[in-house]
This record gives C-alpha cells, structure tokens and sequence, in this order.
C-alpha cells in the first residue's frame, strides 16, 4: 500500500505528522512518501501543483493531505494560487464523490452552537459531488452584458450544468452508503427554480428505484440550511451538487462544535481517495503547536477504511480518539473549563498511547 502525504502550509505540516505517527503504530506495511503542495511547493518549484506530487499522488492508493493556503498568496494569478492544488488534484484523480461525516463525540456536546439535545449524537454524511456544477460548467467569464436593462454593462457570469452520468454516479455512491446505514438519503436541490436541479432530482430519483430498501426524501437547498439547525438529527445521509455541498457541510461542520475535529474523504471510481481535515491551513495559529490534529487523524482512518480495506485498524484509530476525549484532553479549540489543555503533539502522542495501550491489553 502506497500513500502519498501531501502536508502542505500553515498547520498542515503539523497536524499531518500526528496522523503519520498514528499510522506508524498500527503494525500495517505501508510506503509513505511525503510531497509539497500548495503555497510552500510554489515557493519551492514555482507551482502549487508540481508534476512530481502528481505523479506520486497517481501513484499512490492514497492521498493524506494537510492543507494549502496562506493570506501572502492572495495577490497570485489564480492559477497559481495554492487552492488550485485542491482542484488539479480533484481533476486528474477523477475525485467525485466527496464525504463529509458530521460526528458530534459526546464529550464535546456543549462545543456546539446548538442545544446539546439537538446534537447530542449527531451521526449525518454529507455526500457532496466534486466535479461538476457551476464551479466547472462552461461558459463563464466577463462582458458586456448582451441584453436586459443592463445591456452593455459590464457582468459577470458561470454556467450551472450537470449530466446525467455525474449524477447516477454520485447518487449510487449515496444509496450505497446509506445502506451501510440507517437506509435514508435525502436529496438536497432547488428544482423549484433551477432546471439543473430538477434534472438532478429527476435522476437521483429514477437511480433510487435500484434502491427499494432505502428511503429517498427530497429537500429544496433553502429548506436544508434551515432543517440542519433545527433538527439535524432528522438527517442521515445527505446528497447534494457541489455548491450546495459545499456550503450545507461547513453549516454541518458547525453542528458538532469544532472545525478541528472533522475529517473528509474525496474519492474516485476506483476508491483511490484523497484524505484531509475539512479545515484549512489556519495561519493565525500555524507553528504555535495548538492546532487540533484529530480532523487529520480522523481522516486517516477514513483512508484505512475507503481506500486501504483496512476497516479494523480504522476502527482502532476511532476508537482511540473516543478515548483521550474521555481522558480529557483537549486542543485549545474544544477545551472547556474542567478539561486539561494540550498541543498539537501532545495529542498526537495520548492517540498513539491509547491505540499501543489496547494492543498491549489485549495481547
Ligand atoms: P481555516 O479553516 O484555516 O481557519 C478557520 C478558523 O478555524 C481559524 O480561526 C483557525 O485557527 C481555526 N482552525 C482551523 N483548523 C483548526 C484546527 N485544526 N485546530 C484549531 N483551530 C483550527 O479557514 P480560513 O482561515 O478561512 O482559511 C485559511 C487558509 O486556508 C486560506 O488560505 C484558505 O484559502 C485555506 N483553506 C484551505 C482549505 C484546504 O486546504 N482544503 C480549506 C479551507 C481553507
């Protein structure tokens, strides 16, 4: 098994060397060979996106990424921009299906913005389809506005477009995980007003008549953002286009208190995937050693479990998460008065002792 560590700016380096050390403590043959990406492979090899992390991430049959950005490259043509990775990585990988579970631990109930007994378990999947949408559909650009009582004004514009086969392929990812679930999916668009949209619901719907033992719901994007606060628990698996994607899982992210604490898998049709926290490079704290690295090792487990069929050691990982929460521990990002305050490494380290602690018990 080949993984290819892609670290990347701010906090990357830091929280992707907990999750590589967590890795090295499962007894599991690995080949892990470590890449830039983002503002520090610009800065090194004059593009986010060199060819040789390309290369190694083709490669490999995982990606376990930090995360790219920084404020200082703003000013950069977009194209070199270190987000532009993300997307090169996304295209040439063929990543479509994007996972984004919404885990609230128990221990960490009051982190949430909400009231405990609305998040209190909380357990939902946001799928999100990665590679189309108005993100990528063609035409787009700026003009002068042909018509309307604007006409000749300066606009700007995107297309939102979907076919058919980008929506079968997401919605089957759907229905298949929600059978590994509770066997619901609900479907997110906005086929009141968007003729993409009623394309989708049409198709997600004709795809789930495959599906006779899972429960289809359809919910219009605005209805989502609402029923997410109000009652999220009435969610399990929940599939959407990208934009509305994107925007319905950072809400869910918020649900379960901290940004720090959720992972993400993005994967193709071969289950080759690319793993890595749903938070960014966070430059206010990188290199002060307090950024939360579960995010990360969380998503390393996702990688066992997705592309690596290593479901138990996936399981071990999860486990020992659970376990320094119940000890205590906590990144400044989750502490609570009564909880004891720890590093970046620090944590890193208690997932390791509590993962090497449970081998020893059991031998
Ligand atoms: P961010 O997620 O980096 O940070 C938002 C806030 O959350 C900050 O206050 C940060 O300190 C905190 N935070 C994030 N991760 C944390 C962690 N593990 N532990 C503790 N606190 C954490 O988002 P931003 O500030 O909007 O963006 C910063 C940079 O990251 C930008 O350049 C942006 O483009 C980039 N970004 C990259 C990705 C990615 O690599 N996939 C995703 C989002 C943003």
């Amino acid at each position: 098994m080949k993984i290819a560590v892609l670290p990347g700016d701010g906090i990357g380096t830091e929280i992707v060397a907990e999750a590589v050390k967590v890795l090295q403590v499962l007894d599991l043959q690995f080949e892990m060979e470590t890449a830039d990406v983002g503002g520090v492979a610009y800065d090194r090899h004059g593009h986010p996106l060199p060819e040789a992390t390309l290369k190694l991430a083709k490669e490999a049959d995982a990606v376990l990424f930090g995360a790219v950005g920084d404020w200082k490259y703003d000013k950069l043509e977009r194209q070199f921009r270190p987000e532009q990775a993300i997307l090169g990585l996304r295209r040439n990988l063929g990543l479509f299906a994007n996972f984004r579970p919404a885990i609230c631990y128990e221990q960490l109930t009051h982190a949430s913005s909400l009231k405990p007994e609305l998040v209190s378990g909380l357990d939902i999947l946001i799928i999100r389809e990665l590679t189309g949408d108005i993100y990528f559909g063609q035409p787009r650009g700026r003009r002068a506005s042909p018509d309307g009582a604007f006409a000749g004004a300066e606009e700007a514009f995107d297309t939102m477009r979907y076919t058919r086969p980008e929506i079968e392929r997401i919605a089957h990812v759907a229905f298949q995980a929600a059978r590994k679930r509770s066997k619901r999916v609900t479907s997110v668009d906005k086929a009141n007003v968007l003729e993409t949209f009623q394309f989708w619901k049409d198709v997600v719907t004709e795809v789930g008549q495959q599906y006779p033992d899972v429960k289809l719901d359809h919910m219009y994007v605005d209805n989502a953002a609402m029923q997410l606060v109000k009652q999220p628990k009435a969610f399990d698996v929940v599939v959407t286009g990208n934009m509305f994607g994107d925007i319905l899982s950072d809400e869910a992210a918020m649900l379960t208190g901290s940004i720090g604490m959720l992972p993400s898998a993005s994967l193709n049709a071969s289950s080759q995937g690319l793993y890595e926290p749903s938070h960014g490079s966070a430059p206010d704290i990188a290199g002060k050693g307090i950024a939360n690295p579960l995010a990360t090792i969380l998503s390393a487990a996702m990688m066992l479990r997705f592309s690596l069929n290593q479901p138990h050691a996936a399981d071990r990982i999860e486990s020992a998460v659970k376990d320094v929460l119940a000890q205590g521990l906590r990144t400044a990002d989750i502490w609570s008065e009564g909880t004891r305050k720890v590093g970046t490494r620090e944590m890193g380290d208690a997932v390791v002792a509590a993962i090497t602690k449970k081998t020893i018990t059991k031998s």
